[in-house]
């Protein structure tokens, strides 16, 4: 028998934040994955203090980047890498008024950090409005981040490629199949409507798509842009260009129409040839309050839940990861937003 402090399940960005803290705190643990690609692995990455739709901001921004900053600091530190590119987010203005908007909310307390007042205009694409350059945006080496932390994980025996059966599990024990484990973290994503212990948790999928095209003209480099979607290199040589959002969509196949919307897209403002190599979707799991949800399960007190992610995985992830941490460790309250609790 063997005996671990954490089992974690699933492999997306909650999972391997939270499993980050284990390492860092040196807790024993197993983590579970099923090999899917996750909605984390076909994410953009992009690392975005500002919500480019109204150029608002959201709870926690300036502290979730900091402590990402210092999260892929110490994940560096036993990787060898480096994931965090930091190159800014440019926001191609739409029409004279936005860029007004812009001016006038970056003299905001809340927003001045990030909205930066001048402007660039690029030659590859059509902008005759300018862009507005993110201050402190940045976008995660997503490809080599997962890859080198898997391997690492499995370097060090951490790793279970499998699938973890619910039914296995003995709980007043507490054993998994062979395994006493002292606490378990689901972060399955959309996966944890099969979990019995969790499923009726309101996380909704929403489906998004993304684009992998062959640009006949490269974009100006140092830079994400965006318009409708976001679009940068890829180290292979092409680019990424998306995200799509679609709430209705629940089948596991590409959707043509989000291909389309996309492609139509992109043409609008890239005025040169392109080809589309790929087309790559995942699930988001999102929450009606746009908070993540965690806690630990109302009778099963080391089964615990951390879900809810939304579109911002990265920033969410590492954040409440160290939250989660110090919650089961030392006992620290969890904010009540984001608290499992809050639906009770
Ligand atoms: C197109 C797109 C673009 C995005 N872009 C960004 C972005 O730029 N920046 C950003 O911050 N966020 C972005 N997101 C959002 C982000 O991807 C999600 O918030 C994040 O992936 C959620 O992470 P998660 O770990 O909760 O779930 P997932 O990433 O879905 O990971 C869960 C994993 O658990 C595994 N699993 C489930 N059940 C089991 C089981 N029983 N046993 C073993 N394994 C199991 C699943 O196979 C899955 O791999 C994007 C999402 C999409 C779809």
């Amino acid at each position: 028998m063997k005996a671990v402090d954490y089992i974690i399940v699933g492999d997306g960005y909650a999972a391997m934040f939270f499993a980050h803290q284990l390492i860092k705190h040196q807790k024993s643990f197993l983590l579970f994955s099923e090999g899917k690609k996750s909605a984390s692995f076909v994410s953009a990455g992009i690392i975005n203090p500002a919500v480019l739709k109204r150029f608002t901001t959201f709870w926690l921004a300036q502290e979730q980047i900091e402590s990402l900053k210092n999260t892929l600091e110490e994940i560096e530190k036993y990787t060898g890498k480096n994931y965090l590119i930091e190159k800014p987010v440019l926001r191609v203005f739409h029409d004279e008024k936005e860029k007004e908007l812009w001016l006038k909310k970056a003299d905001e307390e809340t927003l001045n950090p990030f909205l930066s007042k001048e402007f660039i205009s690029l030659d590859t694409i059509k902008n005759p409005f300018d862009c507005g350059i993110v201050n402190q945006s940045a976008r995660l080496d997503v490809r080599n981040f997962f890859n080198d932390i898997m391997q690492y994980l499995e370097d060090k025996g951490f790793l279970l490629k499998e699938k973890f059966d619910y039914q296995s599990l003995d709980i007043t024990n507490p054993i998994y199949k062979d395994i006493h484990y002292r606490n378990i973290v689901f972060a399955e994503g959309m996966g944890v409507k099969e979990n019995p212990f969790f499923s009726e948790i309101p996380v909704h999928q929403n489906k998004g798509h993304h684009l992998e095209v062959k640009l006949s003209q490269n974009l100006e480099e140092g830079y994400t842009i965006k318009k409708k979607h976001f679009v940068f290199p890829l180290n292979d040589g092409s680019y990424y260009y998306g995200g799509t959002y679609d709430r209705e969509q629940i089948h596991h196949e590409i959707d043509d129409a989000a291909v389309e919307t996309l492609t139509k897209a992109l043409s609008e403002f890239y005025p040169h040839y392109f080809e589309v190599r790929e087309v790559k979707f995942g699930f988001r799991p999102t929450v009606k309050d746009r908070r993540p949800i965690l806690g630990n399960h109302p009778e099963f007190k080391n089964l615990y839940v951390f879900n809810g992610l939304g579109a911002r995985g990265i920033l969410n992830g590492n954040y409440f990861a160290k939250e989660l941490f110090s919650h089961i460790e030392n006992g620290k309250d969890l904010h009540p937003e984001v608290d499992l609790k809050r639906f009770s």
